[in-house]
């Protein structure tokens, strides 16, 4: 949903009152009141003195709903956010045992997640958390002197590892325009 102005906001809240607008500019009024209060100050007044086709719960409902779906979101994201980070250290940790080739669904599965999360923007912050956690991990074996990769192979499977990544990034964001056209 495009974020409109205030200036904008006022314009269409008379059409919203007389229930002229369209039901894009609703939404957008909407939306703005539920987060602008002076607007919602004003919008609240208008309809005091101006008592129109709209119901009188019609408004409070949708802005209800709509911090409802706000707050579902907020949920999902970070649920998200942290499968995405324990995908990432769990798929590191099976780095050089039988279980490896795992990566090539997980890396990718992340990579889709977090372009859910990031839009195109996890094109590089997906593979930035891979090589971070992957230098973190190793570093602790290294001082822990438990098996640890070495720096090669460590940059090695920190750049196969993104490449999967990207490449679920690229796969979702394809999958996200092609629905939307439909
Ligand atoms: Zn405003």
């Amino acid at each position: 949903m495009t974020k409109i102005t205030c200036d904008i906001c006022m314009d269409l809240m008379p059409l919203v009152k007389d229930g002229v607008a369209s039901e894009y500019s609703e939404n957008a009024v909407i939306k703005h009141i539920s987060e602008c209060k002076s607007c919602k100050k004003i919008y609240d007044e208008m309809y005091i003195n101006n008592k129109s086709i709209i119901e009188d719960e019609d408004i409070p409902q949708a802005i209800n709903i709509d911090k409802e779906a706000k707050k579902i979101e907020k949920k999902i994201n970070t649920h998200l956010g942290m499968i995405i980070i324990f995908g990432i250290f769990f798929g590191l940790s099976l780095t050089a045992s039988e279980e490896m080739f795992l990566n090539s669904f997980i890396m990718p599965i992340i990579g889709a997640f977090g372009y859910y999360l990031f839009r195109w923007k996890a094109a590089y912050i997906v593979p930035c958390i891979i090589v971070i956690s992957n230098f973190i991990i190793n570093g602790i074996g290294f001082l822990k002197r438990v098996e640890h990769l070495d720096i090669s192979s460590m940059v090695m499977w920190g750049a196969i590892y993104s490449l999967f990544a990207i490449i679920g990034t690229i796969i979702a964001g394809l999958l996200h325009f092609g629905l939307r056209k439909e």
